[in-house]
């Protein structure tokens, strides 16, 4: 078990996840990682080495090659292939499918979750993804559910597409994505989404950013004092 303090937050995607992660981060100066860019970065790396993210046999044979890391500097958390920084080219739809597939093998889930569970035993940390409070950090006190409706978390990602320039995505488009990746979020065999019965659940479709994170902060600070 950490001696640091591990809050683990998991949910469905464009449920608010990552914005409340990173804001309770810089409420209690503490580390951010965000998992799901590591499964997007296996889900590159395979890509670029002509292995398809469905093929496990095949994703067995690169995975000691796959050198993914994390590091922090005054951007926040960085992920690099190697020595190559590819935080910046992650964020699109193509890898988050990719992601979604890619991490659904037993073998990539094994080694990102060992690599995130180090960073839990070495830093105050809030980490959010699909397993944290399952199996990456399952021993901490501070477990949350971050959730929405379907349709709140397609308009939110259409939303965030459309800030950065993108404008060929239609609202139908962005739903059946999330629709599709919640099914297989939340079926595959091997450590699927679920909440578990020690996790405080926060709808957020109704929710104010600040609303949300005011409940998370005071759920974490009541039971830091137990
Ligand atoms: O959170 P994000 O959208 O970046 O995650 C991309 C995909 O990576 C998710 O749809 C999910 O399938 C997978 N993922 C996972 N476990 C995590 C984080 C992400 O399976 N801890």
């Amino acid at each position: 078990m950490s001696e640091h303090l591990n809050i683990a937050i998991d949910g469905p995607s464009g449920a608010g996840k990552s914005t409340l992660a990173k804001a309770v981060a810089s409420a209690l100066q503490i580390r951010y990682l965000d998992t799901g860019s590591m499964y997007r970065a296996m889900a590159l790396f395979a890509t670029r080495r002509g292995v398809s993210v469905s093929d496990e046999a095949g994703l067995r044979t690169i995975l000691d090659d796959a050198d993914i890391r994390v590091q922090y500097d005054e951007r926040g958390q960085r992920v690099l292939i190697g020595d190559e920084d590819v935080t910046d080219v992650l964020r699109t739809q193509e890898l988050a499918m990719g992601a979604s597939t890619v991490s659904a093998h037993p073998c990539v889930r094994e080694k990102l979750a060992e690599l995130q569970r180090e960073v839990g035993r070495n830093y105050d940390v809030v980490m959010d993804g699909r397993d944290i409070t399952t199996n990456v950090l399952p021993h901490t006190k501070h477990k949350f559910f971050v959730t929405a409706s379907p349709e709140v978390r397609a308009e939110r990602r259409l939303k965030e597409l459309r800030a950065r320039g993108s404008m060929q995505e239609t609202y139908e488009q962005v739903l059946a994505d999330i629709k599709l990746r919640d099914h297989n979020d939340s079926t595959r065999a091997y450590m699927p989404l679920r909440q578990t019965e020690d996790s405080l659940r926060i709808d957020t479709s109704e929710m104010t950013i600040d609303e949300a994170l005011t409940t998370l902060l005071n759920a974490i600070a009541e039971k830091q004092d137990r």
